[in-house]
């Protein structure tokens, strides 16, 4: 029989969900070990390494607001951090606590079962088996990636990436045709990026997504000064904040679709030029009034129109579904790179890739030559890493059988039939809607008080 090594949490992950349990629990007096697949800290951090890849909450908000020393020690040096800063954020966190000895890393967890005659859960990894008393999954909402079976994936010659998982070492596509799939989140902050380098760049969009400017600059000191002299009230504001953000702009009743055309232009213009996710509170209906929404989302219409310069690209970029329904993406550059000659949009909507060859991908019957393809195609979302890890709780019940119509939970928190099981924003909380290391605070407190409780 293997050895079992008991504690009594087991924390599955190490990004920053994992990392403020381990610390929060072990400060409680807890025996917590983290099981992280990865070789280092960081979770999605760690893993999303694309070109361009950048927090779209401002980083003197995304940061954690549990230690007050931190908080004014850290310097953020952009208005939104880049993936290298915030990994070094989440490592300076995890040295600066000593939570290493806590965390065991290339450990991927392959099942867990609910014992019922002690009320345990075994943990079953590459590594060897754990029991606990408890287990949180902070284990991600976007942590396992979406690779469409695409036939012919493996007859592709060159090299393909996933921007989800990408090489540590980076990859240099100077002088290279590329292809990019998929038009998300990651796809809008890469393409620029990728482009500068490509020789030339082909997107293939199956559906256009929103985005508008981020208007990414360095920090002004004084700003940073501004913000940790007062940071305990913009933490406290921005807790009971819808989003867990806060904006600059005063929050308020207005309906879009009742503002008079010069308020509307002047309002929508000022959140437009100031960048970020506050452009979607100018009014307050506007993620739920069909006409409000319509007008905004006619207003980024017009600016994609006025930014593309080919009419029939700019038609393609411009998405006619709901405003905001969607989690919208912030950009730099992305719009102006599709007026650049070596950048082509190939639209996919009706037809989707057809295959992928020896020399490239076939769509709408035309083969594209790449020296390279990237796959920014997102992830399994929410579940995906949840599903994946075998989990079977009371009386035998797995959790893929009770999730069969869909995930149900206990606010995101906890799962029916599965006791003593958390999860750090599971499905059925805000989570990415909002600011996640806010989330994430939130629930690992909730935890901690329930296990001393
Ligand atoms: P995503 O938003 O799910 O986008 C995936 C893209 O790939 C979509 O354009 C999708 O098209 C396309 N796609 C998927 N399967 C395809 C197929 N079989 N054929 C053709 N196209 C396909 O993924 P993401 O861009 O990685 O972003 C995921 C989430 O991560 C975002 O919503 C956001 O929450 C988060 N994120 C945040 C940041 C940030 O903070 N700045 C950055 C990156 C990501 P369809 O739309 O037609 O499905």
């Amino acid at each position: 029989m293997d050895k079992v090594e008991e504690h009594e949490v087991v924390v599955i992950g190490a990004g920053f969900g994992g990392l403020y349990a381990v610390y929060l629990l072990r400060e409680a007096g807890f025996d917590v070990i983290a099981l992280e697949r990865g070789g280092g800290v960081g979770g999605t951090w760690y893993w999303n390494r694309y070109p361009g890849a950048r927090c779209d909450v401002e980083s003197l908000q995304y940061s954690y607001s549990f230690d007050k020393e931190l908080e004014q020690d850290w310097e953020w040096s952009e208005r939104y951090a880049g993936q290298p800063e915030i990994l070094e954020y989440a490592e300076h966190v995890s040295s600066r606590f000593d939570l290493e000895p806590n965390i065991r890393f290339h450990a991927n967890v392959e099942q867990l079962d609910f014992n019922e005659e002690d009320s345990s859960w075994t943990v079953a990894t590459n590594k060897g088996l754990y029991r606990a008393s408890f287990v949180i999954a902070a284990t991600g909402c976007l942590s396992t990636t979406n690779h469409p079976h695409f036939t012919g994936v493996d007859d592709f010659a060159g090299p393909t990436y996933h921007t989800g998982k990408w090489p540590h070492e980076g990859v240099d596509f100077s002088g290279q045709r590329v292809g990019v799939i998929g038009t998300g989140s990651s796809a809008v902050q890469s393409i620029p990026i990728i482009a500068e380098q490509a020789a030339h760049l082909t997107v293939f969009q199956r559906t256009p997504n929103y985005s508008i400017p981020a208007h990414n600059q360095p920090l002004d000191p004084n700003v940073q000064a501004d913000v940790k002299a007062h940071y305990d009230e913009l933490r406290a504001a921005a807790r009971i904040e819808r989003s867990g953000i806060i904006s600059p702009f005063p929050i308020n009743e207005d309906s879009a679709k009742a503002a008079s055309e010069e308020d509307f232009r002047t309002r929508m213009n000022q959140r437009w030029d100031h960048g970020g996710f506050s452009f979607y509170r100018a009014y307050a209906d506007i993620v739920v009034d069909p006409d409000s929404n319509a007008r905004v989302a006619d207003y980024v219409r017009n600016r994609i129109a006025e930014v593309v310069e080919d009419p029939v690209v700019a038609d393609l970029l411009s998405p006619t579904n709901t405003v905001a329904c969607k989690r919208p993406c912030l950009d730099t550059q992305y719009y102006e790179t599709y007026n650049l000659d070596h950048v082509e949009l190939v639209d996919i909507s009706t037809a989707g890739i057809e295959r992928l060859t020896r020399r490239g991908v076939v769509a709408g019957g035309i083969e594209y030559e790449f020296d390279a393809v990237v796959f920014a195609t997102g992830f399994d979302a929410m579940t995906g890493t949840l599903l994946a890890m075998n989990i079977t709780g009371r009386e035998g019940l797995r959790l893929e059988t009770a999730w069969k119509a869909g995930p149900r939970t206990y606010l995101g928190l906890s799962v029916p039939q599965f006791p003593n099981l958390f999860t750090v924003t599971g499905p059925g909380s805000p989570s990415v809607l909002t600011n996640m290391i806010m989330a994430i605070e939130q629930h690992v407190e909730w935890i901690c008080d329930c296990l001393i409780a």
